[in-house]
């Protein structure tokens, strides 16, 4: 594809590295086009985020993903090679709220070694990534291009189309003044927040499953961090995370109030071991953790403009979506660039 092309055109720009920004990056560079990555944190993967607590490492967004579609496949075939993921084969139970315990789907799951960050990282191998730069807004560059404005830093750019990859609130609020239309899709997509709680026990549960779906008004999902592969501790980790309806009355609470709350209702439904006292017991809240979008967001292009939306809201949900809405704006941003450089 590069070969056809007469370029050079000017970079194009992805705000945000999460796995629909690398995604994205990836297959621009694939359509032979130069790209620039900007960052707000420092870590790589957005919501497939792991966090360090002294030995333990919690995955405390996504909790593993799957895989159907072929183009994830291929994605992330070289990175099972390299040890950089890994099959997690958990036995997982769904429990109920009377405390009764079912079976749960069976299906392949697959982890980051020796967090879910190692996917952000080993995705973004090819691309240049600026940290710790977050976009405040998109300017027009005299040119016809784009300029970005970050905080306290100079301005950007110029580049010649930018993706926004943040969660739907955070991309309608970069586009409402420069893409009206593709901001309005943004603001219909609608995003459910999630407390995530992680805490960890010096002496072993001993409970016979290593995850539980629970069917409970406050808590939704409980999983053994040190079930899985390529993080052996001497401590038992736990990540809990909290319904969307819970988390969404509890959005403002202290964070160590909702670590408790959630360690209580851990220890009372799932461990039936309430006088258990934990060594970690932290939470964090993502405000935009789950895409509630049943189908796809449509336009994700305005191809006039050159401005481009991807993210698990446009239409994916989880980490395999994430990825497929990179490559699908790469494509129409490719697509709508190759006037120019055709
Ligand atoms: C609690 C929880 C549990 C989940 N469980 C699973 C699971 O088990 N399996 C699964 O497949 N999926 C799961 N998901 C969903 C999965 O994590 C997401 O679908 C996926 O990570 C979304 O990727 P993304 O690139 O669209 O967005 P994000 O990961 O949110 O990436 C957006 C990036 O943009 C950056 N950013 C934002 N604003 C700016 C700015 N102004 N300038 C620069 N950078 C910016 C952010 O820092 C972030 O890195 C879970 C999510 C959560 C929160």
């Amino acid at each position: 594809m590069a070969g056809h092309r007469r370029a050079p055109i000017l970079p194009v720009d992805v705000v945000g590295a999460g796995i629909s920004g690398l995604s994205a990056a990836r297959s621009l560079l694939e359509h032979g086009l130069e790209v620039r990555v900007f960052e707000k944190s420092r870590g790589l993967g957005g919501r497939s985020a792991t966090r360090r607590i002294g030995e333990l490492s919690f995955d405390h967004g996504a909790q593993y993903f799957t895989i159907r579609d072929e183009r994830w496949a291929q994605a992330v075939a070289p990175l099972e090679e390299q040890g950089v993921i890994a099959r997690w084969e958990p036995r997982i139970v769904r429990v109920l709220a009377d405390g009764a315990v079912g079976k749960a789907k069976v299906s392949e799951r697959y982890v980051g070694i020796p967090g879910m960050s190692a996917l952000g990282g080993a995705l973004a191998r090819d691309n240049e990534v600026v940290r710790e730069t977050r976009i405040a807004s998109l300017l027009r560059s005299d040119g016809g291009g784009w300029n970005l404005a970050s905080d306290d830093g100079p301005m950007l750019g110029p580049f010649s189309a930018v993706v926004v990859t943040c969660p739907a609130p955070q991309a309608a609020d970069l586009l409402d003044d420069v893409a009206p239309a593709l901001a309005a899709s943004c603001r219909a997509a609608v995003m459910h927040p999630c407390w995530a709680a992680m805490v960890a026990f010096g002496e072993s549960l001993g409970l016979d499953f290593d995850a539980a779906f629970v069917d409970d008004p406050v808590l939704a999902w409980a999983a053994c961090e040190s079930s899985k592969p390529g993080r052996a501790t001497s401590l038992e980790g736990w990540t809990l995370h909290a319904t969307p309806e819970w988390s969404a009355e509890r959005i403002e609470d202290p964070a160590g109030e909702v670590a408790e709350a959630l360690l209580r209702r851990f220890l009372h439904l799932v461990a039936e071991a309430e006088e258990l006292s934990p060594v970690i017991r932290v939470a964090h809240r993502w405000r935009f953790a789950r895409s509630a979008q049943p189908r796809s967001l449509g336009q994700v292009v305005d191809g006039e403009a050159l401005l481009g939306v991807a993210g698990d809201w446009t239409g994916g949900d989880r980490l395999e979506g994430a990825f497929l809405s990179g490559v699908r704006v790469a494509d129409a941003i490719a697509d709508a660039l190759s006037p120019a450089v055709g």
